[in-house]
């Protein structure tokens, strides 16, 4: 039972008639590796020597609950795990190494995820040599005898070979042979058992038809593409062990013939198949060394080994090699082998690593892109770009998919159940590339118009060219005509001789003839076949033509349809441009509104801000207004206490005065000066000096007024009384001075008289806060210190509920006043 492919369809392949002829598909081959344990579960099989068949593991089935699938994967051939190293060689690369002999070039290259056997494939493991080191016993042991001197041909910058005559090879090996060797680790010859097993190939094999009138050189190089970087592997480079150089990247250029190659690569000469693997196993440790050292994975970078062939035609004589650079004739077999093919997840690649790996990808993503685009381009005759450049490693390969040569891929794979889904990937991407065509390199005649060795050996001074050199032979081919003058009339040898002799023309000339007709009817026959040729040539271009006409017919449609969505579209624009517009001006007037909104908010919020720095004041303006109030309260009812103390005992002081006061015995003294003797014992002042009317006028202009402290005031401070009974009291002793006077009425009327005490109310509205209601006068006289006392009662008038009014004393100011001549003096 054969399941059916899973396969997405496709469009039938356009058959290129006469062409298909001068191109060859790119050859994919497939190796399975055997399973590296028995019980490992398999889901590979190869079904015969060209399909391999995969299958849905069990345990891929369970975790993705996907269906059993089996696809059948078709190639040129299949080789299963049996196959020897040799049996692959022979199918795979030895057609190769004919065509690098034959001048023409390939590309052979290993794909497969890691562990797939690429390196097996390619170098080989111990005991089991690979294709690289088979490839070059081969050329060797075809080239062998025919070998250049070294140094004949020498390699240049610009990817061509220059040549010398052997004395100048023999100089400049002298010259290079005197030179000191540079201290590299690869110069150490060290015998590798591994190294040794792997050239030992047993199986002679060797390139049938050597052009043996041309000398050979075989020139190797080594790179790595590394995270899209480009290094030599055979680059000589000093060893500083303090300071080990980081490995420089190379670039890639083109040459005077667009090929590509690597700029600065260094190309070695080799002489036999140990030297060129021992060149090769040098460059492998140096990518060991570089991977340990910079912690590098292997397998995250391809490898490139060309083997370069040069070969250059013999003079003449055949004994030197034809100086003359045109004649050189290059090929190169280039040997990849890729990286793992697997996606970056499945490395498991952290930081630096995960970018190489992105990188590795990214090249092999490129490498499958090319192949893509390449087999669409072919197959339905489009004219895409491939996008060769966007990896080092595609874009040195360029010229093989778009120029000549042979390109082959072996496809490994390893049938372990694990690798299923990238083995899928593996072969979907080898069934691609087994489409893509290649241009088949053309026969290259290396010498065939050069006169080398092949001529050496036939008479010379002939001119030297095809035509004559060919009408030569054809006439010494024809038997030579005898001697046809007749001397003797009896001779009858010399005409029978010349009738055979022209018989034996003839017959040569008949066969020759018919050779000719046979040539001839060959000749019509190719070129009937060439004509029918053209012929489907010409069917092809024409149905080329058609396709191209319906083609152009389907692509005006579509500009036409193109067009007219253009018109709407430009049609839609242009609304939507005027709505823009539209919307611009009304956001315009918006944001105006907006700015004098703002500016409206901010001179309010200004405003509010003044108002509460205002408001602010006032309440700290009033609260110490109140708290003054208070304190003023608090200390009006201590006075007010003190006042009712003292009065009391004024009171007592006054009945005790009365009580104890002599009858006047003597007559009646005028009511003045009677009142003054009344009062004045009363007084502070035990003896009064009259004041004189110079002391007064001081006074009066309050020169040396001082007021006393708070304390001192305190301290005299006077008791609460009403004003009925205050004055009804001190009016009964005071009578002739008690009337209401102003301040300045006061003095005018102390100044009149002097030494007096008066009781009078004294308004004075202009101090605020204390405004005086009632004040009394009690002068007092201190003759020790010649200073006079004056008294002054201060205290708020009420009004009583009764209709009248009451006074409560508040405070006592003393002022006094110092005699300058020592003389009391009377204040007001
Ligand atoms: P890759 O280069 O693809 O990562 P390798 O070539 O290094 O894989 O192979 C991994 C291992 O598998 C090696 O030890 C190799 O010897 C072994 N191996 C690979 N292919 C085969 C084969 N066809 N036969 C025997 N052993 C193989
Ligand atoms: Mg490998």
């Amino acid at each position: 039972m054969k399941p059916a492919k899973a396969k997405m369809p496709r469009k039938p392949v356009i058959k290129k008639g006469s062409q298909s002829n001068l191109k060859d598909p790119v050859g994919v081959y497939c190796r399975v590796r055997p399973l590296s344990f028995p019980d490992q579960e398999c889901c590979v099989e190869v079904v015969n020597s060209t399909t391999v068949q995969l299958h849905t593991p069990e345990g891929y089935r369970l975790n993705r609950n996907g269906d059993y699938k089996e696809t059948q994967y078709s190639f040129k051939r299949v080789f299963g795990i049996h196959t020897t190293q040799k049996e692959l060689f022979d199918v795979v690369a030895s057609p190769l190494v004919d065509d690098l002999i034959h001048g023409k070039n390939g590309l052979l290259f290993t794909y497969g995820v890691t562990g797939s056997g690429k390196t097996h494939t390619m170098t080989g493991s111990p005991g089991y040599g690979g294709l690289l080191p088979r490839c070059l016993n081969m050329i060797f042991n075809s080239i062998g005898s025919f070998q250049a001197k070294r140094y004949v041909f020498k390699s240049n910058d610009r990817n061509s070979m220059e040549i010398q005559c052997e004395v100048d090879a023999l100089l400049e090996r002298q010259k290079r042979e005197a030179m000191p060797v540079p201290k590299t680790p690869s110069n150490k010859r060290q015998a590798d058992p591994e190294f040794a097993d792997m050239i030992n190939v047993q199986e002679f094999c060797k390139a049938e038809e050597i052009d043996e009138d041309s000398v050979y050189g075989v020139f190797v190089s080594y790179i790595e593409i590394y995270n899209n970087y480009i290094y030599d592997l055979l680059e000589e480079v000093q060893l500083d062990p303090i300071k080990p150089k980081l490995p420089q990247s190379k670039i890639l250029r083109e040459d005077k013939n667009h090929n590509m190659y690597v700029a600065g690569c260094t190309e070695v000469e080799v002489k036999s198949t140990e030297e060129a693997f021992e060149v090769f196993w040098r460059g492998q440790k140096k990518r060991r060394i570089a991977n340990t050292h910079l912690n590098r994975e292997s397998s995250r970078s391809h490898s490139v080994f060309s083997i370069k062939l040069v070969q250059a035609p013999l003079d003449a004589d055949g004994d030197n090699v034809l100086q003359e650079k045109e004649q050189i004739t290059i090929s190169q077999l280039s040997l990849v082998d890729l990286a793992g093919s697997e996606r970056t997840n499945r490395t498991k690649a952290e930081g630096n690593r995960l970018r190489e790996a992105g990188n590795i990808n990214q090249s092999l993503m490129t490498l499958r892109t090319c192949m893509e685009v390449l087999r669409e381009n072919q197959t339905y005759g489009t004219n895409k770009m491939v996008p060769y450049r966007d990896s080092k490693l595609t874009h040195l390969f360029k010229n093989y998919f778009d120029g000549e040569g042979k390109v082959r891929m072996i496809v490994c794979v390893n049938p372990k159940a694990e690798d299923y889904e990238e083995s899928l990937q593996v072969l979907r991407f080898a069934e691609v590339t087994q489409e893509v065509e290649v241009a088949r390199p053309v026969d290259k005649a290396i010498c065939g118009l050069t006169p080398g060795r092949r001529y050496r050996n036939l008479p010379r001074g002939g001119p030297v060219g095809d035509e004559p050199l060919v009408t030569e032979v054809i006439l010494q081919s024809f038997p030579p005509l005898p001697p046809s003058k007749l001397l003797d009339i009896n001779d009858e040898e010399t005409l029978p001789k010349l009738i055979e002799a022209l018989e034996k023309r003839h017959h040569l000339r008949q066969l020759m003839t018919e050779e000719l007709n046979k040539q001839c009817m060959n000749f019509k026959a190719l070129l009937k076949e060439f004509d029918s040729s053209l012929l489907n040539k010409e069917n092809y271009i024409q149905e080329k033509l058609n396709e191209k006409e319906k083609l152009i017919s389907g692509q005006k449609s579509e500009i036409e349809r193109l067009e007219k969505k253009n018109k709407t579209l430009e049609y839609k624009i242009e609304v939507l441009e005027k709505t823009t517009t539209i919307y611009e001006e009304d956001k315009r007037n918006l944001q105006q509104e907006l700015e004098s909104q703002n500016q409206k908010l901010q001179r309010q919020f200004s405003d509010k801000r003044r108002l509460e720095a205002r408001l602010q004041g006032m309440v700290t303006e009033t609260s110490m207004k109140w708290q003054k109030e208070c304190e003023r309260r608090v200390a009006a009812t201590q006075l007010e206490m003190q006042n009712k103390l003292w009065v009391k005992d004024e009171k007592l002081k006054q009945l005790k005065a009365i009580v104890t006061e002599p009858k006047p015995e003597k007559p009646e003294r005028p009511s003045r000066e009677r009142d003054r003797e009344r009062i004045l014992p009363r007084s502070v002042s035990p003896s009064p000096v009259p004041l004189s009317s110079n002391n007064i006028a001081q006074i009066s202009t309050g020169q040396q007024l001082m007021s006393q402290p708070q304390l001192h005031r305190r301290s005299n401070s006077c008791s609460s009384i009403s004003v009925a009974s205050c004055i009804s009291e001190w009016e009964q002793k005071l009578s002739p001075f008690s009337t209401p006077v102003n301040v300045t009425s006061l003095a005018r009327h102390r100044q009149q008289e002097p030494g007096q005490s008066k009781t009078c109310i004294v308004s004075d509205r202009r101090r605020g806060m204390y405004w005086t209601e009632g004040r009394e006068m009690v002068p007092t006289f201190n003759s020790e210190i010649g200073v006079e006392e004056d008294r002054c009662r201060r205290g708020d008038v009420y009004k009583t509920r009764g209709g009248g009014q009451s006074v409560q004393f508040t405070d006592i100011e003393t002022l006094k006043q110092e005699s300058p001549t020592g003389v009391p003096l009377l204040l007001r």
